[in-house]
């Protein structure tokens, strides 16, 4: 192995996500405005350049890989991706291969998925109530999405459920949402919303604290604090009645950037070193140069060097500026 991939802080990369396209089938109304410019078609990297970038950091110790977009299964023949990053779990140089999704297209790729060798997907889900989940996505396909998971759990694939937590829209809704997903079987974790790129609502009008969740389901569940860490930001309980595990994600509230494992590429080939900051090196003309291996390693370093130590989002006042130009769909959760 080439040296591995460690920032200014001491921390080792080893997890990089993969955004392979900015677009979507939904809207989701905390992620994107209603009408959103994508990233120029010319710019998107094709899928062998996208592979090229992931041996790459696969050649510095990078061990997941993690696919998400905007929405990843809308890209065009992203199976083939899927199925050359599936040869490197085969040959041992990845440990894991997973995806995020909001299960619009599960039905008709989970087979494919789970034969190329992914075991676990996130599915994104913020409400179980058709009219609410059609008002916060703005297209109306929950049952698509609900039988994308049940086509999901026939492959074989385990699921996770992301939810957002969001004021007035799904907040009291959530503890029917965390029995409905551990009664299948599937852990959850939940988010708080994060202040990234323009949308048509306040930020101040969607954030919960992930405090106050967790104060209301204590009235319902008994909540057991553990150990388990899975290199993310996620701090599990598992709930004592059910079985499951709940994640919470607490970017406003308390943030756990002191074990940030990660970083970030776009579909147009830009790394971001913090998911809360703009700042990001370009790897596109390092992919498309002569000599794309040394190019690229040469930017991995510098992307090292410039990792942040933290993020720093808060949601305070009304009209205040989003903490990135960009939206979460750029870089993917
Ligand atoms: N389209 C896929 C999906 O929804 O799962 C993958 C990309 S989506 C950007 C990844 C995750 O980011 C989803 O769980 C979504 O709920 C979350 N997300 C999007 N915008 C967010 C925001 N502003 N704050 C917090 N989470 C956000
Ligand atoms: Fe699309 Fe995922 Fe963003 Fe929703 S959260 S609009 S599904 S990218």
């Amino acid at each position: 192995m080439d040296s591995p991939l460690v920032d200014g802080f001491g921390r080792n990369i080893t997890y990089l996500r993969l955004s392979v396209t900015d677009r979507c089938d939904l809207r989701c109304a905390y992620c994107m405005a209603e009408k959103m410019t994508f990233l120029p078609k010319s710019e998107i990297l094709s899928l062998e350049e996208l592979e090229t970038i992931c041996a790459a950091f696969i050649a510095r110790g990078v061990r997941k890989i993690r696919l998400t977009g905007g929405e990843p299964l809308v890209r065009r023949d992203i199976l083939r991706l899927v199925r050359s990053l599936g040869d490197c779990l085969d040959r041992g140089e990845l440990e894991e291969l997973t995806l995020t999704t909001n299960g619009v297209l599960l039905e008709k790729y989970a087979r494919d998925l789970k034969a190329a060798g992914i075991k676990r997907i996130n599915v994104s889900l913020d409400s179980l109530d058709a009219d609410v989940f059609a008002r916060l996505t703005r297209r109306n396909v929950l049952g698509q999405v609900l039988r994308g998971m049940d086509a999901a759990r026939n492959a074989g694939l385990h699921i996770k459920i992301n939810t957002v937590a969001l004021r007035n829209v799904n907040e009291t809704e959530i503890p029917s949402i965390l029995t409905w997903a551990h009664g299948h079987h599937m852990d959850m974790t939940l988010i708080e919303v994060m202040p990234m790129g323009e949308i048509d609502a306040d930020r101040v009008d969607q954030y919960v604290p992930l405090t106050e969740i967790r104060e209301g389901l204590e009235k319902k569940y008994t909540l057991l604090d553990t150990l388990l860490r899975t290199g993310g930001p996620s701090r599990y309980v598992r709930v004592r009645e059910t079985g499951g595990l709940l994640g919470f994600i607490t970017p406003l509230t308390n943030n756990f950037c002191a074990g940030c494992n990660r970083v970030r590429v776009t579909c147009t080939g830009r790394i971001y070193m913090c998911l809360g900051r703009d700042d990001h090196l370009d790897l596109r003309e390092a992919v498309r140069s002569e000599n794309p291996g040394r190019v690229i390693h040469a930017a991995l370093d510098k992307a090292m060097i410039a990792k942040p130590q933290a993020h720093d989002f808060s949601i305070r006042e009304r009209k205040a500026q989003p903490a990135t130009r960009r939206h979460m769909s750029v870089t993917g959760g």
